[in-house]
């Protein structure tokens, strides 16, 4: 078996001033010391990436990472980031397609097809979010919509990218709602996803790819969504605003 590092993410959203992140930060730096057992990524709001950029050792082990971008390098779009203004802030990931992203801004697997493909081209590991609605697991169709997701997200990419990929299992129906799937659901839909790129790929390559899961993940259930073969980290949305929870999860998901 091909030993996966372990990569836990915060998503914090539209949360945190600069001011607000710095603190969080810090109290985050403190509390988790000097920890290899995990990559960690911190993703504030653009607002809030420069300041936390300069908190972040080049030598920490703990990461900076946008929570979307835009596909083109530069041009005439109103409100919009590009990827080297992440990489001049020393952004290394980016979260692709998350399901708000979907749902609010209407962004679909095309989007995030061109998206991970400008990332990769900058140099940044794409964080590639996919998962079903309540309505379709309820009519057992989630299998389908995460093949969906992947063959149609990934179009075009071959082994030597897939392995700069990082994938997000976040079924919709837990995101937010403190509603967790069971360690044996994340596990089978995991499961699911490396089959799908073992198909589309090489076996090899699905071996090694990394795939976090996210929905309503809490120090309480990091443990045990986090033991399961096929999980290989955390997305985490509400509890990485608190630098306690968020470390809390770290340590008891990858602690022995
Ligand atoms: C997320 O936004 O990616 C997420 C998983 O949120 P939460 O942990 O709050 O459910």
């Amino acid at each position: 078996m091909i030993p996966r590092k372990k990569i836990i993410a915060g998503n914090w959203k539209m949360n945190k001033t600069q001011a607000e992140a710095r603190v969080l930060v810090a109290d985050i730096l403190q509390d988790i010391g000097r920890f290899d057992d995990a990559e960690i990524v911190l993703c504030p709001p653009f607002t809030a990436l420069a300041a936390v950029s300069e908190l972040l050792s080049p030598v920490s082990n703990v990461r900076l990472g946008a929570q979307n971008m835009h596909e083109a390098a530069s041009g005439a779009y109103t409100g919009e980031i590009s990827a080297s203004m992440l990489r001049e802030l020393y952004v290394r990931y980016v979260i692709i397609g998350h399901s708000e992203r979907r749902q609010y801004f209407h962004e679909d697997n095309a989007t995030v097809n061109r998206k991970t493909k400008a990332a990769l081209a900058a140099e940044l590991r794409p964080i590639i979010c996919i998962g079903e609605t309540l309505p379709e697991r309820e009519a057992n169709k989630w299998k389908n919509v995460l093949e969906t997701q992947l063959i149609d997200g990934l179009v075009g990419f071959t082994d030597k990218e897939l392995a700069d990929i990082i994938f997000a299992y976040e079924p919709v129906w837990a995101i937010g709602t403190g509603k967790t799937a069971t360690g044996a659901q994340a596990q089978e839909a995991h499961q699911w996803i490396r089959q799908i790129l073992g198909k589309r790929f090489s076996p090899t390559a699905a071996e090694k790819v990394r795939i976090q899961y996210g929905g309503s993940v809490k120090p309480e259930n990091a443990k045990e969504l986090l033991s399961m073969p096929d999980i290989d980290g955390a997305l985490v949305g509400g509890a990485s605003l608190d630098s306690r929870g968020f470390t809390a999860i770290i340590k008891n998901a990858c602690l022995e």
